[in-house]
């Protein structure tokens, strides 16, 4: 289970690193879409060779496994939760299981709850364990519809597989790049509201590459994929031709009095693996979803033409002036070297009726809660810190920038209205760091200069760091420009175009 746990967190599945591979080679070279795709295969083959996550949201663990009849299932939930307490030590998991009335966090990723095991009895003489670890930002972009129903944009959907197709189709749309595009999805038709979810997860432990034994089901499925991918949201939502890497439709039985489509959205950081095991000595027998070439991207060149309008590339040394930052616009690309600061939800609440522990006039927030590991000379290391999701800290944000002088903040998946106009005002930028690419941004931070705050825990503490070459596009400028408000209306409009009854 140990072994299980690691492989999952450090190393992509072969089928999700072909689907990957086959989004690189339609982007078109030097576009924002393809600078962040070639981040994230160069964060899945870091996080391979070094054994660390590929993402530092640790996400929800969630084991699937089938037993033959009379083993001991009370044995093997104890050996799952040793494993997944070594692992956090080990700095494969960041501690994730929080307390959902104090905040507090476990620490080792165990509580009530926390992870999810199911397991079910099979003819087999051998155990077949899989485990999911699905992090937040995509957990969030998880929706359920209830046909009949009007969705904005598509019309009535009704119950049939044309109203179900609508549900699909704005499923993509919603999310946009908030859940670390480019995704995956799991849909369950039917059910109840509970067993409709369930059974979108369980489409995710499908294979990318397999075929659905439902023909209408499967003609479904290419149809999502080929329109979600017109709809141009891309990569991380900066636009582009890549946004859904796979789609998998279930489907069971209904009440006649309702009608459930639910959707599971995973981002690229599509970690899941299993192995069979030999039920009397629990050893390993196969890796599951590790069949075929595994592709690695190290050798990688830009395969697709290049783009007419090649990204304006800006250095900036941190701490910044308001003079630098109104000189950006939507699009560039900066580089920074110098100071950063995490601060992420325990934090942005705090700061808004208290002072900070450092001066932070002219410096950047990052939303990140990184996965830190100390040495036995008590120094921090970092271990994976990628952006969080940072449209949570909307009602904060523009205030705690005003009160403390803060020139920008970077995150991933943009932020709404409140935030846009502070930046005018007050002379600030948003800045897009490429979620999920954890193990890239560790390799950026050179020193852990300190640490305040830590009463509110590892991941929601104020790290202070020294960065060189901590790359991020500029999504939301100081003149009223939001990438996101663009992107989120151009694809609206596509996602209207289809309107029209296809299936019937
Ligand atoms: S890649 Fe994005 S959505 Fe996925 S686990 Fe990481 S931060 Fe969360």
């Amino acid at each position: 289970m140990y072994e299980l746990v690691t492989e999952t967190s450090t190393n992509l599945p072969y089928d999700v690193r072909r689907a990957i591979r086959a989004a690189k080679e339609r982007e078109n070279a030097g576009t924002r879409a393809a600078l962040s795709l070639a981040t994230i295969t160069q964060n899945i083959d870091m996080a391979d060779d070094n054994v660390l996550p590929i993402c530092q949201d640790t996400g929800m663990l969630t084991f699937e496994i089938k037993v033959p009849v009379g083993a001991n299932q009370i044995e093997m939930k104890k050996e799952i939760y040793e494993a997944i307490r070594q692992a956090t030590k080990d700095g494969k998991l960041r501690p994730n299981s929080v307390d959902s009335l104090t905040g507090e966090n476990s620490g080792d990723n165990i509580g009530p709850g926390t992870p999810i095991i199911h397991f079910e009895q099979w003819e087999n003489d051998y155990i077949d364990a899989r485990l999911i670890i699905k992090g937040g930002g995509c957990e969030n972009k998880n929706i359920q519809y209830s046909l009949p129903m009007e969705i904005e944009g598509l019309g009535r959907a009704g119950r049939d597989l044309d109203g179900i197709r609508k549900c699909i189709l704005h499923s993509v749309y919603q999310a946009q790049g908030q859940g670390c595009s480019a995704g995956f999805i799991g849909v369950g038709i039917g059910g109840d509201r509970i067993s409709s979810y369930e059974l979108a997860k369980k489409q995710l432990l499908r294979d990318v590459s397999d075929i659905n034994d439902n023909p209408k089901l499967f003609e479904l499925e290419n149809y999502i994929m080929e329109k979600g991918n017109t709809l141009g949201i891309g990569t991380m939502g900066f636009g582009g031709e890549a946004t859904l890497l796979g789609c998998k439709i279930g489907a069971a039985n209904r009440l006649p009095a309702s009608f459930f489509v639910s959707v599971a959205y995973n981002c690229w950081a599509f970690r899941r693996l299993g192995v069979t095991l030999d039920a009397e000595s629990g050893t390993i027998q196969n890796w599951l979803y590790k069949e075929g070439e595994k592709i690695s991207f190290k050798e990688d060149t830009e395969t697709a033409a290049a783009s007419e309008e090649p990204v304006r590339e800006v250095v900036l040394q941190a701490p910044v002036t308001e003079e630098q930052i109104r000189e950006l616009k939507v699009g560039d690309v900066v580089v920074i070297n110098g100071d950063l600061h995490t601060g992420r939800d325990a934090i942005h609440h705090h700061l808004m009726d208290n002072d900070a522990p450092i001066d932070l006039n002219g410096q950047i927030i990052y939303h990140c809660g990184p996965v830190m590991l100390k040495d036995k000379e008590g120094e921090w290391h970092v271990k994976a810190a990628g952006p969080t999701t940072s449209i949570r800290e909307e009602p904060y944000q523009g205030d705690i920038m005003k009160k403390f002088g803060i020139r920008a903040v970077m995150g991933k998946g943009g932020m709404g209205p409140k935030t846009l106009k502070a930046l005018e005002e007050h002379g600030g930028v948003y800045l897009n760091a490429i979620g999920g690419a954890a193990q890239y941004y560790a390799e950026c931070i050179k020193k852990v200069d300190g640490v305040d705050l830590m009463e509110f825990g590892i991941p929601e503490a104020m790290w202070h760091l020294k960065v060189e070459g901590f790359r991020a596009i500029v999504t939301m400028d100081s003149h009223g420009n939001s990438l996101h408000k663009d992107v989120d209306k151009t694809s609206f409009e596509r996602l209207q175009q289809y309107s029209e009854k296809v299936f019937s």
